[in-house]
């Protein structure tokens, strides 16, 4: 199938795309690599009267490290994290993370901020970001806001990122040299979107320890009680974490909760063993 009639627009910078947003008066989408948007398109999911085209904006593509942290623009893509072209900050966190989103065809045109908008379920970014304790930059007519990923996404394919408005970036807070992380992905075939997703970063120089389950049938969830625990050094089985589960979510069936505690009690051992 072929995407339905719109209109197209090419912003030049922020403030061009935040006008062209608040002046549509119709339906409008911000296009960035369209690697999520042009298959919703082409199924007709979306039908988007007006496309803001953000893909030349240079600003957005910017990658900042300062003294504890790594600005990571929106437009960077995933191919450029995966090739080292952003500093390792992370002790290899999100090179690892980028290098194994989908196959390269999509990794060279998706980006990191069209991943969290999107915030696909089983998308890497959203789960991966939030257990890394990133927060968002978002720029209205209004101005810019930080909000920390914790309070970013609302649901499936649901953030606050707001009609009119344009995430700007991610920032990463910078990994202490004695950072561990474990991430496990549980796929059908490689390359596929993930059928669950641990992800745990435990950093006790910075007193910090995340556990996150992605590839759910909402938002990343976050489970501080097994944080807790890594971050104590405790090993979980699997049965421990689908406990850890049961505790913030019932709905799961049979399978689905014994994929997603396999996935955080793998990506637990990994780190600890880190
Ligand atoms: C075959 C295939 C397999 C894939 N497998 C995986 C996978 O295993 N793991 C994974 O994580 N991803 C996967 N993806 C998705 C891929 O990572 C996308 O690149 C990503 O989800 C969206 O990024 P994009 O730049 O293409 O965004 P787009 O498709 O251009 O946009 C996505 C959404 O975000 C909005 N948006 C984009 N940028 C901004 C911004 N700066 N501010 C506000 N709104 C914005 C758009 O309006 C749109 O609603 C796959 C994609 C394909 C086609």
């Amino acid at each position: 199938m072929k995407p339905a009639k719109f209109d197209y627009e090419r912003a030049t910078d922020v403030a061009h795309a935040i006008g062209l947003l608040k002046g549509s008066g119709g339906f409008t989408k911000i296009l960035a690599g369209g690697q999520s948007l042009g298959p919703m398109m082409n199924l007709r999911l979306a039908q988007p009267d007006l496309l803001v085209d953000i893909g030349r904006i240079e600003a957005l593509k910017r990658i900042e490290k300062t003294h504890d942290s790594l600005f990571i623009g929106a437009l960077v893509r995933h191919a450029m994290i995966e090739d080292g072209k952003a500093p390792d900050t992370t002790r290899g966190y999100l090179r690892s993370i980028a290098g194994n989103i989908a196959y390269r065809a999509v990794r060279n045109r998706g980006t990191v901020g069209g991943s969290v908008v999107h915030a696909d379920p089983s998308g890497d970014w959203p789960t991966a970001m939030l257990a890394a304790g990133a927060s968002a930059r978002i720029t209205s007519a209004n101005g810019a806001r930080s909000v920390g990923l914790d309070a970013f996404f609302t649901g499936a394919y649901s953030t606050v990122v707001g009609e009119d408005e344009v995430l700007e970036g991610l920032s990463v807070p910078a990994f202490s040299d004695h950072a561990r992380w474990g991430y496990y992905k549980i796929c059908r075939k490689p390359g596929e979107f993930a059928d669950s997703i641990g992800a745990v970063v435990i950093d006790p120089a910075r007193s910090y320890a995340r556990v996150v389950l992605g590839a759910t049938d909402g938002a990343p969830i976050l489970l501080p009680a097994l944080a807790s625990r890594v971050a104590a050094g405790q090993a979980v089985s699997i049965a421990d974490a689908g406990a850890a589960i049961d505790a913030v979510h019932s709905g799961f069936d049979p399978f689905d909760r014994q994929i997603h505690a396999t996935a955080l009690s793998r990506a637990i051992t990994k780190a600890l063993a880190a």
